[in-house]
């Protein structure tokens, strides 16, 4: 399955947040790392106070089920140091998963296409630069 995953970072050592985070990705059986959007510089967006964002996005080859993708990159974020404290806090590593196909799923935990995706334009910009589809 073609899936597209959002990227961003916006605390410690950014770039290298992210470049470890596609490391992983890369590392893992099953998903395959096909396009990388070009990275932005974006003001945060709702949250208390924090510093500039960079954001990017990635199209993937998966043979991963939705849920099984969730953990990994959850894995991930873990891994590389994320801490859940307060909602739309600063954070070293976000992996969420934009497009699934064209899967629609709603569940608790998990929604496909991301519930505001199409309202950010931190997240449309680099996502338009790798699918053509939106
Ligand atoms: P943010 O909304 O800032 O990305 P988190 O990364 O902490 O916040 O994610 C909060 C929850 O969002 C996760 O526990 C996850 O279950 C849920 N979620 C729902 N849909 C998705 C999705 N498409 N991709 C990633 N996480 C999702
Ligand atoms: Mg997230």
């Amino acid at each position: 399955m073609l899936c597209y995953i959002g990227i961003g970072s916006n605390l410690g050592d950014r770039e290298k947040y992210i470049e470890s985070a596609i490391k992983k990705l890369k590392s893992i059986k099953g998903i395959e790392v096909k396009r990388a959007s070009s990275i932005y510089e974006t003001d945060p967006v709702g949250g208390p106070r924090q510093g500039k964002y960079l954001n990017g996005a990635l199209e993937l080859e998966t043979e991963l089920e939705p849920r099984e993708l969730l953990a990994k990159l959850q894995a991930i974020e873990n891994e590389l140091g994320r801490k859940r404290l307060v909602k739309n806090a600063a954070r070293t590593i976000d992996l969420d998963i934009l497009l699934y196909g064209d899967k629609e799923i709603d569940e608790p935990g998990l929604k496909i296409p991301h519930s505001r995706m199409r309202d950010r334009e931190f997240v449309m910009k680099p996502l338009k630069e790798i699918y053509a589809g939106i």
